[in-house]
């Protein structure tokens, strides 16, 4: 099959049954849940969006295997014109979700890529493995499948045999595969995709086979699995009311494991937390999804300066200072993520896999910077809109008896009522609803904790040429002295 439309998508969706617990019940029918509805129809928008005639030519590509089209978001780089290709790709679905989908297909496609193409690494434990691995990214890529995954496990701290029975783990394995029984915290889109890739490492080395660790990837109806999701952030509706979370809630659930049992086909590790940590490392998995998430945050900022703007021109704000010196914080910022990309690509080197891997260090100094400049950009969005984001009536409010009084009441010099409030309303959605903050956490944390991503940077990061540098600066002196 080559890349899906959004109709073969919704058909997969609508076909599959998991169980996704809302509010309490059962949801039977996601696509009839207007709590879901929504974001399944903007993923299929997103798959209509890549074979387009006009965007076909870099959003999809020959498959080595098949040779059919398909998405370019599961291609492995191999040159700088691939990384481009990409970029473009992200770049052009991020366009469709203005960066509020963090999950759009291309963030776990390139996830498999990476650890598809380094499946090798698992020969170790057992060269089957490694075969799982690189078919199921074959698999992947040749049905165009959605993905959610889960990585985090429950927050009981595990020292003792009794504790770790929350946590997702192994309890039996057998001819058919591996048993898993427990929890694990959580999954973005859980329960609304294809399947669900599961990799948990709880590092207890001290342990010769760890129950809690292994990774594998399963149809998000398997028989014992369900999906316990949080509160709905959108309201329903109009997307006049709620332009951002009408169409892109993407849910977060808990996941919960119910004696699943995983066929050894889709094992891919077990056991062995050095094995998962070696894959992680050698795959270069997180350089190739920091590399599509900058090219989607550069997205989301310009969408953020847009906003911005039209504010500013709306009130007629542009002339004072303090605004401009805020407006050219966020055009300094998306120059800066602007220039971080482009440096990844430029100095990109190909790998042992044959992967022409962008440079990780502007991409560390991004996945640094975003997780504040984000809050950052929401805070100048409440200093420029101030009272502006409390007036903004609903669509049905300009529909009634005093809608015609609104649209006169709240115009602006250059803008009626209702164009205004539509703009306001979309500020609002973004910098302080629900919606809106759990953007804001998602920026701050999916990545990782980013305290520990901090001290991944000051271990990693290598400066010995600009402390070589200071030392001759430092002996020339003396020597001058
Ligand atoms: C909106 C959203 C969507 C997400 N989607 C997914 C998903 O789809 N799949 C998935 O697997 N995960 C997902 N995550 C989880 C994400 O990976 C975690 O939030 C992240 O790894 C941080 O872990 P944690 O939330 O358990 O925080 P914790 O590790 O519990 O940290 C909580 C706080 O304590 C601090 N802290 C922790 N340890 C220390 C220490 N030793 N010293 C000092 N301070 C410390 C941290 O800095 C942080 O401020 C999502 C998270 C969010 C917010």
């Amino acid at each position: 099959m080559a890349a899906r439309t959004g109709q073969e998508y919704i058909h997969m969706i609508t076909k599959l049954k998991p169980v996704l617990w809302f509010g309490g019940s059962k949801v039977d029918d996601p696509f009839a849940s207007s709590t879901f509805r929504g974001l399944i129809e903007s993923q299929a928008a997103l798959y209509d969006i890549q074979s387009q005639p006009e965007k076909a030519s870099f959003m999809t590509y020959l498959s080595p295997t098949s040779g059919m089209r398909v998405g370019t978001s599961f291609m492995q780089p191999k040159t700088k014109e691939d990384l481009e290709k990409r970029r473009k790709t992200t770049q052009e679905w991020g366009r469709f979700h203005a960066g509020m989908m963090g999950r759009s297909p291309d963030y776990m496609n390139t996830l498999i890529m990476a650890l598809g193409t380094a499946a090798e690494v698992l020969s170790e434990q057992d060269p089957r493995f490694s075969s799982h691995l690189r078919e199921y990214y074959q698999y992947c890529r040749e049905n165009d499948l959605a993905l959610s995954h889960t990585f985090i496990g429950p927050k009981i701290r595990v020292s003792s045999e009794s504790e770790r029975s929350i946590a997702a783990r192994i309890v039996e394995e057998n001819d058919n595969g591996l048993v898993i029984d427990g929890v694990l915290l959580m999954a973005t889109q859980g329960g609304l995709t294809d399947e669900i890739l599961v990799v948990s490492n709880s590092s207890a080395s001290w342990l010769d086979l760890d129950p809690c660790t292994f990774g594998f990837a399963i149809p998000s109806d398997t028989p014992g699995l369900s999906f316990v999701c949080r509160e709905a952030l959108n309201y329903g509706g109009s997307t006049f009311n709620y332009p951002l979370s009408s169409r892109f809630e993407e849910m977060d659930s808990i996941v919960v494991f119910n004696r699943v049992l995983v066929p050894w086909h889709r094992v891919f590790f077990y056991g062995q937390p050095d094995v998962v940590n070696k894959l992680y490392r050698e795959s270069q998995v997180s350089v190739h999804i920091t590399h599509q998430v900058l090219a989607k945050n550069v997205v989301k900022t310009e969408f953020v300066l847009g906003i911005l703007q039209l504010m500013t021109d709306t009130m007629n704000l542009g002339h004072r200072p303090d605004i401009q010196e805020k407006v050219g914080e966020v055009i300094v910022a998306l120059e800066t993520l602007r220039g971080l990309l482009f440096s990844s690509e430029l100095q990109a080197a190909t790998d042992r896999w044959g992967s022409m891997l962008p440079d990780y260090r502007p991409l560390l100094a991004a996945r640094q910077y975003f997780p504040k400049l984000y809050p950052r950009m929401m805070e100048i969005m409440q200093w420029i809109g101030s009272s502006a984001l409390m007036t903004i009536p609903s669509e049905e409010t300009f529909q009634s008896p005093i809608g015609e009084d609104l649209i006169h009441f709240l115009k602006t010099n250059n803008q009626d009522g209702y164009e205004r409030t539509k703009l306001y309303r979309l500020a609002w959605e973004l910098c302080m609803s629900s919606f809106g903050t759990r953007q804001v956490l998602y920026e701050r944390f999916f990545f990782g904790d980013p305290l520990r991503k901090a001290e991944e940077l000051y271990r990693s990061y290598d400066r010995s040429d600009c402390i070589a540098w200071v030392r001759q600066f430092l002996d020339a002196q003396g020597k001058q002295g």
